[in-house]
């Protein structure tokens, strides 16, 4: 057996979604390995409120900083790939690959060949205003050839709202997957053939047992395309 890769991942964007990313990493090595097997992984997990301020105050390039940082101390300690454990933070995924020499798998990567492998071409996306408004995640789902459809403006402020006052502290409100499951119903209705959960704590809100929409979970996705990369036949880089 190839020796298993090291997965290094950015975490604490929320924690809450890191506790996701940490369980599938394991949970898929050992469906795949079995008996005691489990994911190597070099996690650096950071203070979330440093990094939501910067995203606030528009401050990308002070945020691509400490993440680049972060990532480098992965990469010394023997990581032979990176995730950036969030959607919104891809926002600055150029800078942060630019400054390390392991490869960074991109989320929607894994989210687009997703997509395309289920014969799909037209999403609907929730995630936070970042995600859903700028072009970061969706031109990379356009290059594919996939088409992107976000919801109405006050259902983006309040799909925002929940995920920072809400999801990312911990808190899992009915009346919050109510409204999302709305908005996932809205956006089909305008001919959506799935909807990307785009914001790494959805998935902790709602899943495939509420809805019979397709949902693209990234948090899932992208574990699996780490997984994919830890178990695969490309060479070790350390
Ligand atoms: N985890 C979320 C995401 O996937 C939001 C937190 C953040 O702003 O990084 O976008």
């Amino acid at each position: 057996m190839l020796p298993m890769k090291v997965i290094g991942l950015l975490g604490g964007m929320s924690w809450e979604s890191t506790q996701t990313y940490y369980r599938l990493l394991n949970e898929k090595v050992r469906r795949q390995l079995g008996g005691l097997h489990s994911a190597r992984i070099l996690l650096y997990s950071v203070d979330f409120a440093e990094i939501a301020e910067l995203q606030k105050a528009d401050e990308w390039d002070a945020a691509a900083r400490i993440l680049s940082d972060a990532a480098r101390s992965v990469e010394q300690a023997g990581a032979d790939c990176l995730l950036i454990g969030t959607n919104t933070m891809h926002k600055v995924a150029p800078q942060i690959a630019g400054s390390i020499d392991i490869p960074l798998l991109h989320i929607m990567d894994a989210v687009g060949d997703a997509i395309l492998a289920d014969g799909r071409d037209c999403v609907g996306l929730l995630g936070t205003r970042f995600t859903m408004e700028q072009a970061f995640c969706v031109e990379k789902l356009e290059a594919k050839g996939i088409s992107v459809l976000v919801p109405p403006s006050d259902e983006r402020d309040q799909v925002h709202a929940v995920i920072f006052d809400e999801l990312c502290q911990g808190v899992f409100k009915e009346s919050s997957r109510t409204s999302f499951l709305g908005t996932v119903d809205r956006l089909r209705e305008w001919g959506a053939q799935g909807v990307i959960l785009g914001c790494t704590e959805i998935g902790l809100l709602i899943n495939d047992s509420d809805t019979d929409v397709a949902l693209y979970d990234t948090t899932e996705l992208h574990a699996q395309s780490a997984v994919d990369f830890a178990l695969g036949p490309e060479k070790k880089t350390i």
